[in-house]
């Protein structure tokens, strides 16, 4: 029920009730005032009737009579009427039967109730002298029915006036409470949105003072709500500027991704493709050969003398020739063609799509003229000469390994006959290169245990202690000697090989820390791992089982991954470096400086130390350059509370400047080369060194 409804019912029932009191008390008025009015009325009649027939009576003018009570009889409620002298009737007429009454004379009585008829007499007098009287009967019924009737109009009368006060009791109600419905209406549209509606406003009473608050506050609400749209397009435009940039930022990265990833997969001195990228192509074209019956041409290049241009002009000159080289291979190749430098000062090339040996030989004797043509070097002209060998496919060989080490095998004959470019022919094979034969002991040699391995000690620069060893493989060859990792870990790689050997590495590493162990020797050993292994995503289960297998502390052993492996598969290498440090492993960088991780890498990785590259070690006393990124380095792995270790220490002044430099701790012939393990112990026993860190045995 809402309140205006309220108000006007509420002030129609007061004023029912009121009215209803007045009615009662009206009616009760008119009652007795009614009966009053009739008597005073039936007494004037008969004293009128009584002055009127004066004359007639005294006159005895009985027509005169007559006619006054026939007059009077027409009257309504007049039931008889006579006329009398003091002796007799003179004059009579109405009711026989009432005027038949046994009558009582008594003058004294003015009038009488009787048989529902009201009597009224009066007298005639003159002078005081009683002459007759006249009497008059009117009916009480029709007396009753006036007052009925009157009744009945005051009732219609209060019955209209009733109306009357509801219609207006509404209008009043009406008026009071149209300010009350202006605030709801405002209060309604406000609610819908319509913010700052106002309320016309007429009067001072405390309506009209909430209606002036009320627009005050729909005025407020509108400034608030317009604020707060303000903020929202603020707001929505510093997310679209945000979103634009979060846009730009993953461009960048995406951008320092690729960049990254063209880093990875090249040299960055020639800008050529690396042995990873070429060993990638090769693998695709291939591919494709085998299906489309094409030929292709794996041409080796390895440049003449280089190391004696390095020795006598030194490196500068050196990087100027491998550069002239990569331009002299682009200038004559296509561009289907690939040239990558595979290490050193050995290239490789590949030409798709040839038609024959004869048009293999035409390139890759174009490519030695132009790598022949001289070139200035600090006003010297210099002229490089090269071996290049062939081996076509499929003639000289149906996988990837044998055209590499055919073309190896011709090129080595080339090289060995100074014959500049030669096509491999089978004989070449036997015995020629070191390679060929290689490859097929491996597998054995790792089976039956050929593999050992030698340890080079980690010194602690502040302390001159011994904080742990790192195993190098080698291959202890029945026919060659001692193998050097150098000859057979890419081989090994290519092969597949790589997971035995290195299974073979961590068995013969874990052997060994058991040994030391028994001997009282508690050194961390580090093991290299290839990039191969480091993108198996079960590599760190295999770890974890050979520890419990073999019961080896998960702290004395180390794990070594390059920088360049990581940046094959970063987030696999992230991922499996994070759970082999979980697991207690110690994991450094190894090679640090020769590859383009980004911080944003290196920050992610769960490592314990970075190794700072030899080429970078060796080199810091004549090169400023090498001294800058070795000490950045320091400062760098310092920075992100990880251990800075130098290796290829050869020197007092290397180890000195790393000292000064805050190195935590050096690797190098300084101290020591990689011993066998036995010896390993006489120099620990025997050495300068201060022995090893306490006894960690548990
Ligand atoms: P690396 O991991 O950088 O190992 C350090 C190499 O530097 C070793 O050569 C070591 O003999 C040599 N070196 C140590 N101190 C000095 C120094 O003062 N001056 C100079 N010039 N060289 C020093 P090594 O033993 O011939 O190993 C060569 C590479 O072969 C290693 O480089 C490593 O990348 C790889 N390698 C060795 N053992 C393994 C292995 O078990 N598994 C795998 N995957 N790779 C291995
Ligand atoms: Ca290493
Ligand atoms: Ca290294």
């Amino acid at each position: 029920m809402s309140f205006r409804l309220k108000i006007i019912l509420g002030v129609v029932a007061i004023q029912a009730v009121f009215l209803l009191m007045i009615i009662w008390n009206g009616l009760n008025v008119l009652k007795t005032s009614n009966e009053e009015a009739l008597l005073k009325r039936t007494s004037t009649t008969a004293k009128l009737f009584a002055s009127m027939s004066q004359a007639a009576v005294l006159s005895t003018d009985l027509a005169t009579l007559e006619s006054f009570v026939n007059e009077l009889l027409s009257n309504p409620g007049i039931v008889y009427a006579r006329v009398r002298s003091n002796q007799l009737v003179l004059a009579e007429g109405g009711d026989k039967k009432l005027l038949d009454r046994k009558f009582e004379a008594d003058t004294s009585l003015v009038s009488s109730e009787l048989d529902g008829v009201f009597d009224v007499y009066a007298e005639i007098k003159v002078a005081g002298e009683k002459y007759g009287r006249v009497e008059i009967g009117f009916s009480i019924s029709t007396i009753q029915q006036l007052i009925a009737d009157s009744r009945n109009n005051a009732a219609v009368r209060a019955m209209i006036s009733l109306v009357l006060m509801a219609l207006f009791s509404w209008l009043l109600g009406h008026y009071l409470t149209r300010g009350l419905n202006a605030l709801q209406q405002g209060t309604k549209l406000i609610a819908e949105g319509d913010l700052g509606y106002q309320i016309n406003v007429s009067g001072k009473d405390e309506l009209a003072q909430t209606a002036l608050a009320f627009n005050d506050m729909s005025v407020k609400l509108k400034h608030l709500d317009e604020e707060r749209a303000k903020k929202e397009e603020e707001i929505h435009q510093l997310n679209q500027v945000l979103e634009q940039r979060v846009i730009d930022r993953t461009i960048q990265l995406h951008d320092v991704n690729k960049q990254l990833e063209h880093q990875a997969m090249h040299d960055a001195l020639t800008k050529l493709p690396n042995r990873a990228l070429f060993h990638d192509h090769l693998h695709n074209t291939l591919l494709s050969a085998k299906r489309s019956g094409e030929l292709f041409a794996m041409v080796g290049v390895d440049l003449d003398l280089f190391k004696e241009i390095n020795d006598t002009l030194g490196h500068h000159a050196g990087d100027l020739v491998l550069q002239h080289v990569a331009l002299a291979c682009n200038k004559v190749l296509r561009d289907s063609d690939t040239v990558a430098r595979m290490g050193g000062d050995e290239f490789a090339i590949l030409l798709p799509k040839v038609t024959d040996m004869t048009h293999a030989l035409q390139v890759a004797e174009r490519v030695l003229e132009a790598i022949k043509e001289p070139l200035q070097i600090d006003g010297q002209q210099v002229t490089v000469g090269a071996s290049l060998g062939i081996a076509l496919f499929p003639q000289h060989g149906e996988d990837e390994l044998e055209l590499i080490t055919h073309s190896d095998a011709a090129m080595y004959e080339a090289k060995r006959k100074k014959l500049g470019v030669v096509v491999y022919l089978p004989e070449m094979g036997e015995g020629k290169s070191e390679a060929i034969t290689l490859k097929g002991e491996l597998k054995r040699a790792i089976s039956i245990g050929e593999m050992v391995l030698h340890f080079q000690p980690k010194i602690d620069i502040n302390s001159n202690s011994v904080i742990g060893v790192e195993s190098l493989v080698r291959w202890q060859h029945p026919r060659l000697g001692l193998v050097y990792p150098d000859s057979f870990i890419g081989l090994a790689e290519m092969s597949g090989l790589i997971k035995p050997l290195t299974l073979e590495v961590l068995r013969l590493a874990m052997l060994q820390i058991l040994e030391w162990r028994r001997q009282g020797y508690a050194y961390p050993v580090a093991v290299n791992i290839s990039a191969i292994n480091l993108q198996e995503k079960d590599f760190p289960e295999i770890v974890f089982a050979m520890i419990n297998e073999y019961g080896v502390p998960s702290h004395l052993l180390e794990l070594e991954v390059t920088e360049s492996a990581i940046m094959v598969e970063p987030l696999v290498a992230i991922e499996n470096i994070r759970r082999l440090s979980l697991m207690g492993v110690q994991m450094s960088i190894d090679d640090f400086g020769t590859g383009y991780s980004s911080m944003a890498y290196i920050q992610k990785l769960l490592v314990a130390k970075i190794k700072i590259d030899k080429s970078f070690v060796l080199e810091m006393g004549t090169r400023k350059n090498d001294e800058v990124i070795v000490r950045s380095t320091i400062d760098l792995a310092h920075n992100l509370g990880l251990k800075a270790v130098a290796e290829g220490v050869e020197s007092q002044e290397a180890w000195d400047k790393l000292r000064d430099m805050g190195c935590d701790s050096a690797q190098g012939y300084f101290m020591s080369k990689p011993l066998p393990a036995e010896q390993f112990i006489e120099w620990v026993k025997s050495s300068a060194w201060d022995k090893y860190p306490g006894t960690v045995l548990e």
